[in-house]
């Protein structure tokens, strides 16, 4: 079986700091895979990499069969990989659900007024903001759809960055530490919604420090170490891994820092 989602020997060095070196990952379809990783291994270049916003020195992505490498991001987001940064990207002035239309004009499937200059306008018909309402209710945020969206907590961003991203129904979503920072009680919330898209059938790439979390969800671990992935296989196996703990070891003492 071919992976969905795989990138080859992608290498990718930022001035003197090689963030990646020769990785190669492998996503099945209908997965959840985890890639874990000290800070600064290099994780979220390889998301970088992988949806358009950086481009590798060497090696190439394929995504089902076709190689992506080098496309724009909004080519990559049409192809179906969606995704979420590290640090949300929400307008905080903007309501809930004028986010939520600004994604569904994003995607392409606003369905009017699209000729016109607001972006709003250009979204926004009773079909998207149907859809958009149904996804927020499905992340347990509907309540605050005319909130803005500076008002709401740390965790319900992340719910509503995971909204925002299934708006255009992605094949595969890629979440960049979904669980980062936010409280336990939203962090069961985040991974039940995971586990429930999956059975529905959608794959997941998810960075996540939350051990936790991980181990718990995901079908298929890969470590990066120094831009290289060291290990790769289900969960238990990974878990009990010394190259794993051997990566982990140079981070044990930055654990109280905030998550970089
Ligand atoms: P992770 O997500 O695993 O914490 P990153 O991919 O963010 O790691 O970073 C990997 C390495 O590349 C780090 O040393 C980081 O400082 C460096 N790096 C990442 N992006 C840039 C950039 N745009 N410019 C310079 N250095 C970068
Ligand atoms: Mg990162």
């Amino acid at each position: 079986m071919t992976a969905l989602l795989r990138t080859e020997g992608i290498s990718k060095a930022f001035g003197g700091v090689q963030a990646l070196s020769e990785c190669s990952i492998e996503v099945e379809a209908g997965t959840i895979t985890g890639l874990i990783g000290p800070n600064g291994s290099g994780k979220t270049t390889l998301f970088n990499v992988i949806t358009g916003y950086e481009r590798p020195d060497e090696g190439e992505v394929y995504f089902a069969d076709r190689k992506i490498t080098r496309l724009a991001p909004q080519r990559v987001f049409a192809d179906g990989i969606g995704r979420t940064f590290q640090l949300t990207r929400i307008f905080p002035r903007l309501t809930v659900m004028e986010n939520m239309l600004i994604a569904a004009q994003h995607t392409g499937t606003a369905s009017r007024g699209r000729r016109f200059g607001n972006p709003l306008a250009r979204a926004g018909g009773p079909a998207d903001r149907h859809r958009a309402m149904e996804l927020l209710r499905f992340t347990g945020i509907d309540g605050h759809a005319h909130a803005l969206a500076g008002t709401l907590s740390y965790g319900q961003r992340k719910l509503l960055e995971l909204a925002y991203v299934l708006v255009a129904d992605p094949t595969i979503v890629l979440l960049d530490e979904p669980a980062g920072g936010i409280n336990p009680s939203l962090i069961h919330v985040i991974s039940d919604r995971i586990a429930e898209l999956n059975a529905a059938g959608k794959t997941f790439l998810i960075v996540e420090h939350n051990m936790e979390f991980v181990m718990g969800l995901c079908h298929h671990v890969a470590v990066l170490d120094y831009g290289t992935v060291v290990a790769a296989g289900p969960p238990q196996i990974i878990r009990d891994d010394p190259r794993v703990l051997d990566a982990y070891l140079g981070i044990a003492e930055e654990d109280d820092e905030p998550v970089g």
